[in-house]
């Protein structure tokens, strides 16, 4: 983004224009923080048509945010979001570099004439907008949304609504500040956004610590049972079935951050997370620390991508091969797995 394009955005959206706000499939706090973030601040320019769209549901502990329930679920009302679509002057596409991430949504937004919008923070962006704020040191895509909110220089003061969203973004994609990914800027953000109001012990409170007992018996569940070391590669494994899931009361949300356990050990440098979806495959989730490129693994071998330390991607193979595939391909990047330190 240039400053003209600054500009230029600053008094198109000065006009009565329809805005759709996209994330990704299977929105995470990022997604859905940087959406809400960005559809509170436009609403107070004055622009009633602004509509949040996501392609499926948002997970249980997001739903206490601030117009969490004005969003629009294209699994849910896909004929409303279609008619949204195609009458949009701006699509803004948050948090994901490739229509792909949008799943059943990709098509209406390929085919529309709206001016496309992507502010993100993924590696290997595609080539899919007539504006782009990318950024893949970034912490999150909210702290860029916060940074084109800024740059766009508008006279409104960002409501709390917004501040709180974009927060939620910021330490959700952060691990509570913790990632390397986190960085001077990232601070400075959330500190001008408690200057705003912001408390962050009450987004905190509600995000992590409003758990459903079922989802920490199943924490419980996949620590003592399920937690597999393959040591001589330095790597932590996590397997869940659907038959597993449904034992444990499953809701949406539930298995997030479980990965993160296995990293969490010691000489562990690669957690891989590998659950049975609804939809036939195996969702696949990847963390590393230091030079282990899970963007790589996933993007080469399991058709997803991410970042460097933090990647997702799938498997439509039974969990048995999955899990063969995977020992396979490990051993690659063994110089890696061993060296990874840091
Ligand atoms: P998670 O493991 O939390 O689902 O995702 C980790 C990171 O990888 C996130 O930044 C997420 O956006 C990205 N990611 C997850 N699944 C996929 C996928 O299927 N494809 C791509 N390209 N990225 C993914
Ligand atoms: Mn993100």
């Amino acid at each position: 983004m240039t400053e003209t394009d600054y500009l230029q955005l600053h008094d198109s959206f000065a006009d009565d224009v329809q805005i759709v706000i996209t994330a990704h499939k299977s929105p995470d706090g990022d997604a859905v923080g940087s959406a809400l973030g960005l559809y509170h601040y436009l609403k107070v320019l004055g622009r009633e048509e602004v509509t949040v769209i996501l392609p499926d549901a948002i997970p249980g502990y997001l739903k206490w945010m601030p117009g969490a329930g004005h969003i629009l679920i294209n699994e849910e009302n896909p004929e409303d979001a279609a008619a949204k679509i195609a009458k949009a002057d701006y699509i803004f596409c948050l948090d994901y570099n490739s229509l792909t991430r949008l799943g059943a949504l990709q098509n209406a937004v390929k085919n529309s004439d709206a001016c496309i919008i992507n502010i993100d923070h993924h590696q290997e962006p595609e080539d899919f907008a007539d504006f782009v704020l990318l950024d893949s040191k970034a912490s999150s895509t909210a702290e860029l949304v916060y940074e084109f909110l800024d740059k766009l220089s508008f006279e409104e003061k960002l409501p709390l609504e917004a501040g709180q969203c974009l927060y939620v973004g910021l330490v959700t994609d952060t691990g509570s500040f913790k990632y390397r990914s986190t960085r001077a800027q990232t601070l400075e953000i959330a500190a001008r956004l408690m200057r705003s109001g912001v408390k962050p012990g009450m987004i905190y409170d509600k995000t992590f610590d409003q758990n459903r007992l079922s989802k920490l018996k199943l924490t419980g569940y996949v620590l003592n049972e399920k937690l597999e070391l393959w040591n001589e590669l330095n790597t932590a494994v996590i397997t869940l079935t659907k038959e597993e899931l449904d034992q444990y009361d499953y809701e949406k949300g539930d298995t997030e951050g479980l990965v993160n356990y296995g990293l969490s050990i010691e000489n562990i440098v690669l957690a891989v997370f590998i659950k049975e979806s609804n939809e036939g495959y195996f969702k696949m989730s990847f963390r590393s620390k230091g030079g282990v490129d899970v963007n790589e693994i996933a993007r080469k071998y399991f058709e997803g991508g991410g970042h460097i330390n933090a990647a997702g991607g799938k498997s439509t193979a039974s969990l048995d091969e999955t899990l063969r595939k995977l020992k396979n391909i490990l051993p690659l990047y063994e110089d890696k797995l061993h060296s990874a330190f840091l």
